[in-house]
């Protein structure tokens, strides 16, 4: 029998709940255990307490919950061998042979960490006696299936990660309600939308609201004296009849020099070189609180029920897998070549390889 444990772990996002839900009930409708596993890795650690054996009513009304009724958490611990060694221990204790990660990619390095130091783990807790023989030969691999929980929409293994939707949804009803008031005073707004490595929400929303200018780290202003290229650009539109401005930018936007690009020198610019009146909007935490939109809600389940599936398709030799949707299919792909992905983007920026980093990224704003 497949005994199945869910955590989701990170920053929260929207529609995590809903493949929580799935995945519950799938696991039980196809004859499998579930565990819900509470506060991330930390309930790996912590152990029986915070792994419990989901029932179907478990996870009644969780389609329109936010966050994650299972509760997340950033832990420190998991990342020492020693952590995830107690992980191991409890995840053998539980009888769990499969594990469902739901988060963004420091989650899903981690469990890859974990499978991949598997064999060292069981034969350190036999030799320590935490474990007897026979549970040495029972628990001889562990799946790993990780499903992408993030607002940044910062994977190319799936065309959209679980809560970018929202996200982009709550962005795009703040900055409308920002053009009403900046319309009638012909202010111009800044406004911060998260994305600490990846550009999306900030390019996202700044095509589906008509922002007049974005910034986003991986494509940074280039050359000499950008400030005076925005404020040229600004004051054409404004010369063409428009009464607002509205510039957005992702919270990790930076200068192709690498120096944070922060909406308060944005602001300072242009009330000191165009005079306009300007005001600063940080969207911070409700971009990825509330409620699920429809399509949060329908890839949680079908990519939860599909991590199910996964597992029951596997046998040893499987290497870990992550679920995605790519051109509306259902996919299931090697986890590596998501976390590999990541860390070649985030060298290319830090050695300002822009123009690697933008082609390395466009096949997430191709699709
Ligand atoms: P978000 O995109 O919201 O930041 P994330 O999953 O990338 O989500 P992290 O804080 O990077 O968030 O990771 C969440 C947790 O995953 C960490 O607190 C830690 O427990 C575990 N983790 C992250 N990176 C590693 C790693 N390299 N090795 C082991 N565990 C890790």
């Amino acid at each position: 029998v497949k005994k199945i444990g869910v955590l989701t772990s990170g920053g929260d996002a929207q529609g995590m709940n809903a493949a929580v839900r799935a995945i519950v009930r799938m696991a039980i409708y196809r004859n499998c255990e579930c565990f819900l596993i509470y506060d991330g890795y930390n309930g790996l650690i912590a152990g029986s307490s915070k792994i419990i054996k989901a029932k179907r009513e478990d996870v009644s009304g969780f389609l329109t919950l936010g966050g994650t009724a299972i509760g997340t958490a950033r832990c420190m611990e998991f990342r020492e061998y020693e952590g995830r060694q107690k992980a191991a221990l409890n995840i053998i204790k539980s009888g769990i042979n499969a594990l469902v990660v739901i988060g963004g990619d420091g989650s899903l390095t981690g469990a890859d960490t974990l499978r991949s130091e598997w064999p060292s783990h069981v034969k350190d807790l036999l030799k320590d006696g935490k474990i007897s023989e026979s549970d040495a030969q029972t628990y001889t691999s562990l799946m790993i299936v990780g499903i992408v929980g993030s607002i940044d929409n910062d994977l190319t293994t799936t065309d959209i990660t679980i809560g970018a939707h929202s996200a982009l949804t709550r962005i795009c009803e703040a900055i409308d309600a920002l053009q009403s008031t900046a319309f009638s005073h012909h202010r111009a707004f800044v406004v911060e939308v998260m994305g600490r490595n990846c550009g999306w929400l900030a390019l996202a929303s700044a095509i589906c609201t008509g922002a007049d200018y974005v910034f986003i780290p991986e494509d940074p202003p280039r050359g000499e004296d950008w400030e005076t290229r925005m404020c040229e650009a600004l004051q054409n539109s404004r010369k063409a009849g428009k009464r607002t401005s509205m510039i957005i930018v992702a919270e990790g936007a930076c200068d192709s020099n690498l120096n944070p690009i922060k909406v308060e020198y944005i602001k300072e610019i242009l009330t000191q070189r165009l005079q306009y009146d300007t005001r600063v909007t940080i969207l911070g935490h409700v971009q990825r609180g509330g409620s699920p939109n429809f399509r949060d809600r329908y890839i949680g389940t079908i990519q939860g029920a599909e991590a199910v599936e996964a597992i029951l398709r596997a046998d040893a030799s499987t290497p870990s897998l992550i679920i995605g949707t790519l051109e509306n299919k259902i996919t299931a792909q090697p986890l590596k070549s998501a976390i590999i992905f990541t860390q070649q983007l985030a060298k290319e920026i830090k050695n300002k390889n822009f123009e690697n980093a933008i082609k390395l990224r466009s096949p997430t704003f191709k699709k």
